[in-house]
């Protein structure tokens, strides 16, 4: 069972409005992710802290539906931050410790594979809708 403290939606607006408002470079490069983007190699994980996650229960399968009203998709940079909806509902928020930049990750399974992603967390993607929206 995950000890993640689990974020509350005002939580998450701070995080990512603290987040938008860095500017200075750094190698994490999280402002670079504006969709969802697999992990590189070379991504600093040690310098990044998890500061908790959106899984509302860890008991409970989480919808796979997805949140696009304006037409987006999942891979679009400009696809809604839907937290009840996925993927997020499955993400972990992780903290730059150099920089303060923040970002989602969470790990997709396909059938023959797991890929880590992880997408910056965007203050104006941000929607506080429940689940079944
Ligand atoms: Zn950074």
């Amino acid at each position: 069972m995950s000890t993640e403290k689990k974020l509350q939606f005002d939580e998450l607006m701070q995080l990512a409005t603290t987040s938008a408002a860095v500017t200075r470079d750094c190698d994490c490069a999280i402002d670079a992710c504006r969709e969802w983007t697999r992990i590189p190699a070379g991504f600093p994980e040690q310098q990044m802290q998890t500061l908790g996650t959106l899984v509302e229960d860890p008991y409970i399968e989480a919808t796979y539906e997805e949140y696009h009203p304006a037409g987006t998709n999942y891979w679009s940079a400009e696809a809604p931050i839907a937290w009840r909806h996925y993927p997020y509902n499955r993400c972990s928020v992780l903290q730059c410790e150099v920089c303060g930049r923040c970002c989602l990750k969470y790990v997709e399974a396909g059938g023959y594979y797991v890929e880590p992603r992880m997408r910056a967390l965007d203050p104006r993607l941000l929607v506080n809708l429940p689940a079944d929206a």
